[in-house]
Formats: C-alpha cells, sequence, structure tokens
C-alpha cells in the first residue's frame, strides 16, 4: 500500500431515478445565498441543440461552457474554463453543474477547484496537493460506466503525464443520477464506457489492496453488469438505470481499492495516442487473458452479446519511441502496479514485457 491510512470522501448527495433530472433547478437554487448568486454550467457538447439544454434552469448571469470530448481533459483547457468563469462576474459562482460523461464530469470538478486554487491545474496532478476547497459541484452523468461521479479524482492529460487530480475535495458535492439522460447513449460508446467500469471491478477484486468493502462494492457492480452486458431481456431504460448503479458501486470499489495492468497500459495508449478511456481499455484488456482470465472470458462473452467490435492494430504503425513513451506512462503509475502484484510488482512485470503487450494492441 502507498498509503497506510485514509478515510474516504464521498459524495454528499445522491439523487436517484427516472425524471430526477427535473429537480435540478431546486437543488441549485438551495445553494444560492443572495440574488446576485450565479451558476456554471458545463456541458457536454453534444446536447447543443438538444432539448435537454431547454430544461436547464439557467438564469441571465449564469454562465454556460460547453465541452468538446474529442479529447479527453486537458490541464490547459481547465485553466483556459477557470479563466472565462472569473472574468465572467467578480463574484464566484455558487455552484458548478457537470452535465456528460467522464470527460465533462472531470472537467467540472477540476475547473471547481482551480478556480479557488491559484496556479496552472498541471501543478495539482497529483496526491493532495489541492490547497483549498472548491465550488460546489453538481454531476449529472449523461453516458454511465465511469464512476467519475463518484470517485475523488478528476483525470487530466497534462503537458508531462496524465494524472488525476485527487484529494478530498474533488469529490462532487451532488450528483443527479437519471437513466432518462442515457437514453440516446450510442450502442459502441455504452458498451466502451460501460466495460471501464466492469474493467474497475474486476481490477479492483483481483488487486492486492482490496479490502471487504471494495469487493462488496465490486461483487454488486459486476453483477449488475453481467444484466445490463449479458441478459438481452432487459428494456433499455432499466438496464440504464442499472449501469448507472453499476457505475456507482464501481467507483466505490475503486476507492476502498484501485485498479491495476489494464488502467496502467490503458493511459499509455491514451497519453502517446489519444486514445480514449473505454475504448483502450477494451483494447488493452484484450490482450490480459493471463493477468485477469476469468475476466477476459466474461469480457469476450459480453462484447459478443453486444456485437461490438474491439479495435485492433492501433499499434502497429507505432515508432519505437512511442513505444517506449507509452512503456515510460504505463511503469510511473506504481499504485496501480502495486495493486495488482502487491509491493514486489518490479518481480512481476518488466517494462520489455509491457512493451510486447502494447505491440499486440
Ligand atoms: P466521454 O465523456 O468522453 O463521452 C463519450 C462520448 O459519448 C462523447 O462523444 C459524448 O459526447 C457522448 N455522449 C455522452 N452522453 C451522451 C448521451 N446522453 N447521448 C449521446 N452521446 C453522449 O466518455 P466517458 O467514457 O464517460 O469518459 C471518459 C473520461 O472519463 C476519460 O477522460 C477518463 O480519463 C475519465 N475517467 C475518469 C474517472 C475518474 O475517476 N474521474 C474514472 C474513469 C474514467
Ligand atoms: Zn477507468
Amino acid at each position: 500500500m502507498l498509503y497506510d491510512f485514509r478515510s474516504f470522501v464521498n459524495p454528499g448527495a445522491y439523487a436517484f431515478g427516472k425524471g430526477t433530472f427535473n429537480h435540478l433547478g431546486e437543488l441549485v437554487e438551495r445553494r444560492h445565498e443572495n440574488s446576485d448568486s450565479w451558476t456554471v454550467f458545463i456541458v457536454d457538447d453534444y446536447f447543443k441543440g438538444k432539448s435537454l439544454i431547454e430544461r436547464l434552469p439557467k438564469k441571465d448571469n449564469d454562465l454556460l461552457i460547453w465541452i468538446d470530448t474529442v479529447d479527453e481533459p486537458k490541464t490547459t483547457l481547465v485553466n483556459q474554463y477557470r479563466d472565462e468563469i472569473l472574468a465572467h462576474n467578480t463574484k464566484l459562482p455558487s455552484v458548478i453543474v457537470g452535465i456528460g460523461g467522464g470527460t465533462t464530469m472531470d472537467y467540472a470538478k477540476s475547473v471547481g477547484l482551480m478556480v479557488t486554487n491559484p496556479g496552472d491545474s498541471a501543478e495539482y496532478q497529483g496526491l493532495d496537493l489541492i490547497k483549498n476547497k472548491g465550488i460546489y459541484t453538481i454531476c449529472i452523468p449523461t453516458i454511465s460506466g465511469t464512476g467519475a461521479e463518484v470517485s475523488m479524482t478528476a483525470v487530466l492529460s497534462g503537458p508531462e503525464k496524465k494524472l488525476g487530480i485527487k484529494c478530498d475535495y474533488t469529490i462532487p458535492n451532488e450528483i443527479i443520477f437519471d437513466p432518462e439522460l442515457l437514453a440516446t447513449v450510442p450502442d459502441e460508446q455504452r458498451f466502451y464506457t460501460g466495460m471501464d467500469c466492469y474493467i474497475h471491478n474486476i481490477e479492483s477484486l483481483s488487486g492486492t489492496w482490496v479490502s471487504t468493502l471494495g469487493q462488496v462494492f465490486a461483487e454488486k457492480s459486476v453483477e449488475l453488469c453481467r444484466e445490463v452486458f449479458l441478459d438481452s431481456n432487459l428494456s433499455r431504460i432499466d438496464a440504464d438505470e442499472k449501469l448507472m448503479a453499476a457505475s456507482l458501486t464501481g467507483g466505490n470499489s475503486i476507492t476502498y481499492s484501485q485498479v491495476g495492468v489494464c488502467h496502467a497500459l490503458s493511459y499509455g495508449l491514451s497519453h502517446v495516442l489519444g486514445v480514449h478511456h473505454g475504448v483502450g481499455n477494451c483494447v488493452a484488456f484484450n490482450q490480459l487473458e493471463e493477468y485477469y482470465p476469468e475476466g477476459y472470458k466474461e469480457f469476450k462473452k459480453m462484447q459478443e452479446v453486444q456485437g461490438v467490435a474491439i479495435p485492433t492494430g492501433i499499434t502497429a504503425n507505432c515508432t519505437e519511441e512511442q513505444f517506449d513513451q507509452m512503456v515510460e506512462t504505463a511503469w510511473a503509475l506504481e499504485h496501480m502496479w502495486d495493486n495488482a502484484f502487491g509491493k514486489e510488482w518490479r518481480n512481476h512485470i518488466t517494462k520489455a514485457k509491457i512493451k510486447e503487450l502494447f505491440r499486440r494492441m
């Protein structure tokens, strides 16, 4: 274990169920102390021109920031959005609302912190580097699986590394889980992000850091993933409600354990080749039968039932330098290797082996 004791923070309040999004206005109002209190809405730009925007409780003095999800969150854009917020009003906002997937929620979480912590967000990538608590943040997932809505991390790509801002304040204050918001997610993307959740659980359950609490959350989450991705009799809305619960419990599981080999490799793919997290996890997990034999078998079954193809050959044209960069990115994630193999993890995996795994992808 890299740290021996920690009292983990969980989100303060959840609203769960169909139609809960309709109550966003009430939740925002509760946090407004004065008539000039205002809100920042950070929204996935998929929703531009969609009916969800008309349902936003947005007032004249509020600010709406659109998130382009082509790239995963970058420290440079976090800084830019923070500056936009500070320029919008001399008073700080009372609430930040993040509406979207892991990308948008991680922007909401990190921007909410950077409004009250000076400097470049890249300086805060790491554990417990944030000094001041951020703006009250409400996260509203519109695609489920990452667990970003309940996690203590906001994962960012900086000039040097892909690493989360992780501390007690990174946790969202409140979450609205409304499965109706997931209705438009395309099947392929739903599978990739859903497998992020499944893999969180497999890595948590087979890791050396797992505690009874982490295990309980992961076991329930795996059970829900099986219902969602293997039971074809579920209606889409029922499956989406279960997927939201799976994401929540899977995310909680990671809080009380850690991810492993697949995530370390996926971070390498993402940092060097820009591969998105869910896809990267699937591409990596597709080569990890020797480390996660049972999980691998079930993953392949889910893939078959869902009829989704996992990309192959994505490293076929990589240069030796790119392979080395991917290996170094993955190798630096000590906590993941430590969880996967224990303190003596260097006896179980080598840079040569990691490179060979990347070559197969
Ligand atoms: P995402 O947020 O990037 O969204 C994926 C795609 O789905 C986008 O094109 C988006 O526009 C679209 N989309 C979202 N909601 C939709 C809807 N309702 N209808 C139609 N399309 C919709 O994907 P993701 O997999 O949720 O998040 C990935 C990110 O999450 C990565 O940046 C990863 O690093 C991060 N992550 C964070 C944590 C954490 O603990 N903070 C954990 C895992 C992953
Ligand atoms: Zn993940």
